[in-house]
């Protein structure tokens, strides 16, 4: 089931998505070398609570693993994302750190993540970031009413591969809003003209997740991490579908 939010229930997505987008440009700010993933995370939780919402991810429960217990996903260099936020993973120079943050506010999602640069980073590790944050773009822009999902992912997965690039596996994008992960799930490739047909009302989550070296995955409790130990990036946001096209909900 594909929901098509309400006039009311947007407004309610969007003030959502609003604090996370507040919230990643004051994160920007926090970057650097010497400061730890716990340090972040307290900082999240705090301004996420001062704004008047929830964090989503904190308790999130899948079968075999405990609740998860950050604000943040917390992900440096080849962790793909769900890395756990800790007073031992401390920023080096030269870093690159996935952070992954949902919001829930009066009973509505959203969703989105960045990848940041620790410092001065290699050519390498801004290519890749660079390419992400392309193919993200790209997908938002194939995301509009009476295109199907399979258009975003065939929109990202080109992107990706012209590149030189992997999109990790089994890692998708997906509806938001009522919940934090709805239908449809959201591949990072794909064939065009397949899939769910998408409608002005949809509020998506689309996410690409760039590996260098290899699509394949190994996971360590809640962490998918490149199994090649390759550099992976992430970036993601929430969007609304209109009749005019697609707007970006997790902006500042
Ligand atoms: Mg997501």
């Amino acid at each position: 089931m594909i929901y098509l939010k309400s006039p009311a229930e947007i407004t309610k997505i969007r003030a959502a998505c609003r604090i996370i987008g507040e919230l990643f440009e004051e994160l920007g700010t926090m970057i650097h070398a010497g400061v730890n993933t716990w340090e972040l995370d307290r900082f999240a939780e705090s301004f996420i609570l001062a704004k008047g919402g929830k964090p989503a991810f904190k308790g999130y429960r899948v079968p075999g693993l405990k609740p998860f217990p950050g604000t943040l996903c917390t992900s440096p260099n080849s962790v793909i994302v769900h890395g756990i936020p800790s007073k031992k993973v401390i920023l080096n120079e030269g870093d690159i750190i996935g952070i992954d943050v949902g919001v829930i506010k009066d009973g509505y999602y959203g969703d989105a993540a960045r990848t940041y640069a620790v410092g001065q980073i290699s050519e390498e590790a801004c290519a890749l970031m660079e390419a992400t944050h392309e193919a993200l773009m790209i997908g938002i822009a194939a995301a509009v009413p009476g295109a199907r999902v399979g258009d975003i992912s065939h929109a990202i997965g080109s992107h990706i591969a012209a590149k030189g690039y992997f999109p990790a596996d089994d890692l998708t994008g997906h509806g938001v809003g009522r919940e934090l992960h709805e239908e449809p799930q959201i591949p990072n490739s794909g064939r065009a003209g397949y899939g769910p047909r998408l409608e002005a009302g949809m509020t998506l989550a689309i996410e690409p997740m760039v590996n260098i070296g290899t699509n394949r995955v190994k996971e360590k409790g809640w962490e998918f991490m490149v199994a090649d130990g390759s550099l992976s990036a992430h970036f993601e946001h929430s969007i609304l579908l209109t009749n005019a096209g697609s707007e970006i909900l997790t902006n500042a």
